[in-house]
């Protein structure tokens, strides 16, 4: 698995992605509207989700990862910016039906910088969503793909992966959790006057 990156600033986009205990990963995400895909604001959120996505050399992106509390996701199972072709852009998506059977692998996110840890996923899952164009989509993912999606749709509903971690495993990570809180209380502060 390859590590991922903290890009910050990123040509062509004024979002950033967002880090744990950022709040905007656990508020409620909102249905988009018929509106916004015909205003063409989503596409333009999704572009620049991309692009942030790349250059964290992740593989998936939910909107309140950069801070908008909306339900949409984007992927690329590659994680390759020259396979755009494999690229997905998911509106309002939703889960109809998960697998009995399991799987757990080693999972990671991009506002969680700098550790892992294994999840528990239904196999494979049946999932509705539109698409950018307001089309209706419905498609069975398995392995790789169904987990992308799982974890990117937990998102939307304010549950991110550690929430899912075995005790043993959230014990492990803990350290690398507080030094993200400590992070994110010193931004809040502000660089100290001298
Ligand atoms: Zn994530």
């Amino acid at each position: 698995m390859k590590e991922e990156v903290d890009p910050g600033k990123v040509e062509g986009t004024d979002l950033r992605i967002v880090k744990y205990p950022h709040p905007a990963l656990r508020r409620r995400n909102a249905e988009i509207t018929k509106e916004e895909l015909e205003d063409g604001s989503i596409a333009q959120v999704s572009k620049e989700m991309l692009l942030l996505m790349y250059a964290a050399e992740g593989v998936g992106l939910a909107a309140p990862q950069v801070g908008v509390n909306k339900r949409l996701m984007v992927y690329n199972a590659s994680g390759d910016s020259k396979r755009w072709l494999d690229e997905v852009v998911l509106v309002n998506p939703r889960i109809v039906e998960y697998s009995d059977a399991k799987t757990v692998e080693q999972e990671g996110c991009l506002s969680f910088p700098g550790m892992n840890g294994m999840v528990e996923r239904s196999k494979w899952i049946k999932v509705e969503a539109l698409t950018l164009k307001g089309r209706k989509f419905k498609r069975r993912f398995t392995d790789w793909e169904a987990r992308i999606f799982q974890h990117e749709y937990d998102h939307l509903d304010g549950i991110v992966y550690i929430d899912r971690l075995a005790e043993e495993e959230r014990t492990r990570i803990q350290p690398n959790l507080e030094t993200l809180i400590q992070q994110h209380e010193e931004e809040l502060v502000g660089a100290p006057a001298l």
